[in-house]
């Protein structure tokens, strides 16, 4: 006869036991709901990731809301413009909290080949990204990869105190980071 420990042997069936922090992780997962809007071509590929072929309503994201107050997921699909800038902010702003990012394709997330002084370089300068998804488009597959591992990544977020440690430890390596114009570059000379 084994010996009975734990308090599992003494509840009745059906009981579950987690933590606040992983169910409200795991509810917020499976609500993200994306804003609708779309920079330049990778907004095609976006697009198809929400259309039939790649059905992105498996993973209950399909409801692309037309308000930024409905939405808490911002897809930036292109390029962002110096004029779009501010515009993009104030979507950001208006969206409901807790929210998160995708740079979707390489404009989003350094400004790609357009280095020029017409393309913020690199959305990060004027949101928080979340996930840096790679490409020039990147295809509705890579799109739905990016998107699952930011399930994943809320699924695990901590909240509270715990939330606050990590904010504070990441700021700390922030600020103990050298900063990107004393990182030398490959090639250019002093
Ligand atoms: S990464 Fe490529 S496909 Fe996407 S907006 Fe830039 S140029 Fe267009």
């Amino acid at each position: 006869m084994g010996l009975i420990v734990g308090l599992e042997e003494k509840l009745p069936s059906g009981f579950l036991l987690t933590t606040v922090e992983k169910l409200a992780g795991y509810m917020r997962k499976n609500s993200l709901w994306p804003a609708t809007f779309g920079l330049a071509c990778c907004a095609i590929e976006m697009m198809a990731a929400g259309a039939g072929r790649y059905d992105l309503a498996r993973f209950g994201m399909e409801v692309f809301r037309a308000s930024p107050r409905q939405a808490d997921l911002m897809i930036v699909a292109g390029r962002v413009s110096n004029k779009m800038a501010p515009v993009v902010r104030q979507i950001y702003d208006q969206m409901a909290a807790p929210k998160w990012t995708i740079a979707m394709g390489a404009c989003a997330s350094s400004g790609g080949m357009f280095n020029n002084y017409a393309i913020v370089q690199g959305v990060d300068h004027i949101i928080p990204v979340d996930i840096y998804l790679p490409g020039c488009p990147p295809r509705p597959e890579m799109l739905m990869d990016a998107i699952l591992k930011l399930h994943e990544q809320i699924g695990n977020e901590k909240l509270g105190v715990n939330r606050a440690k990590i904010v504070k430890e990441v700021e700390a390596s922030a600020i103990a980071a050298t900063p990107i114009h004393q990182i030398p570059v490959f090639g250019k000379q002093g």
